[in-house]
């Protein structure tokens, strides 16, 4: 017996693909216009939502093609407001999601892989391992999910998008660019690119295609530590990516894109807690125009890894700060729902 052609996925498909679809099976082309719409901007969940097209067409479709959606598998709420979502992919596996609300912000943290191939020795995520790159709608409908939870939860937009979730975007980057794309673009979600952050392990030749892709979101590099042998015992990234490739590729950001880059990082008793350790980051602060969030370590385990004191953190602040660099302390959000920066792992499977 010969099995039906499997199914593809519509929404890998581009506008023009569309189209062409269309007229190849002698139908107007002004239908993937509608289509199209109906994928991105309405986020439709099955092609029955599509009530202007007539019933022909939208069995045609179903006989073509799917819409793999994602779907929120258990969302748990903190103490804080601060909501996870295990969200499921069509394929079984989960990753994780994350709105953050604050006063003047709803921000949702995204994630571009399920688990990570970075292995960074403090982070929980590293213990999955990468098992593959989200695709373009897979990310799109994270954003969705969590716009609809801030509207519904809490009765405000969602007003920003932070790629701190699971994964390293930049090795995901043609999906991760997609996905922006979509996010502003009016046939999308509309938003700012101004209000997306990628955060990144810092991949230098990665950082260069961006600018020279001109991408107008921000960028933020989790640097925590600016001395070669530090970073690269904590980020094993940074043996074959070293800070001055690193500095080399934020030199040429700046000068394509002219935008201030901000250092995410962590201060550890033990690791990077001495004068010696704050005077590096300064000194690699100078390297282009930043700033510095300071971020509150959220333990994965017993051991290794403890947060500095407070004083630590005010001698990095006064230093960087009398040095013109605006630095911030940050609190974590969500503790108690393993919400927080690195403890994205899973634990609700
Ligand atoms: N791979 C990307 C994005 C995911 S991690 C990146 O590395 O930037 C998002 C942020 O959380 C990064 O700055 C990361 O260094 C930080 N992080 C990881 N584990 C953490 C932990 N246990 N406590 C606090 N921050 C952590």
């Amino acid at each position: 017996m010969v099995s039906a052609p499997a199914k593809r996925d519509i929404r890998k498909l581009s506008p023009e693909e569309l189209k062409a679809f269309f007229v190849e099976k002698g139908d107007k082309a002004f239908r993937a216009q509608q289509v199209y719409e109906w994928l991105w901007k309405k986020s439709a969940k099955s092609f029955d939502e599509m009530t202007n097209l007539s019933v022909t067409t939208r069995q045609m479709l179903n006989e073509h093609f799917v819409i793999n959606h994602v779907h929120v598998d258990n969302m748990q709420r903190s103490s804080d407001g601060t909501i996870k979502n295990a969200v499921k992919l069509h394929d079984g596996l989960i990753v994780e999601s994350v709105l953050i609300p604050t006063e003047k912000r709803i921000t949702a943290c995204v994630s571009s892989q399920v688990g990570c191939s970075l292995d960074c020795k403090f982070c929980a995520t590293a213990r999955l391992k990468r098992m593959r790159n989200l695709n373009a709608d897979e990310i799109y409908d994270q954003v969705v999910a969590i716009k609809e939870q801030s509207e519904l939860f809490f009765g405000r937009p969602l007003t920003n998008i932070v790629f701190m979730g699971m994964g390293e975007p930049l090795l995901n980057y043609a999906n991760v660019i997609e996905a922006i794309d979509k996010i502003t673009s009016p046939k999308g979600l509309n938003m700012a690119a101004k209000r997306i952050t990628v955060s990144t392990v810092g991949i230098a030749k990665m950082i260069r295609k961006m600018a020279d892709d001109e991408v107008k979101f921000n960028l933020a590099v989790s640097l925590h530590d600016a001395i070669n042998e530090t970073r690269s015992a904590i980020m094993p990234i940074n043996d074959t990516n070293p800070l001055e490739d690193l500095a080399d590729a934020l030199r040429y950001w700046y000068k394509k894109r002219k935008r201030k880059v901000t250092y995410e990082y962590v201060v550890w008793k033990g690791i990077n807690d001495t004068p010696e350790h704050a005077q590096a980051l300064l000194k690699f602060c100078q390297v282009i125009p930043s700033k510095v969030n300071l971020i509150e370590y959220n333990p994965i385990d017993e051991g290794q890894f403890q947060q500095a004191g407070d004083d630590v953190l005010q001698m990095y602040q006064h230093l960087l700060e009398s040095h013109g660099i605006t630095t911030r302390i940050r609190k974590s959000r969500g503790k108690d729902i393993d919400a927080a920066c690195g403890q994205l792992a899973n634990k609700s499977l």
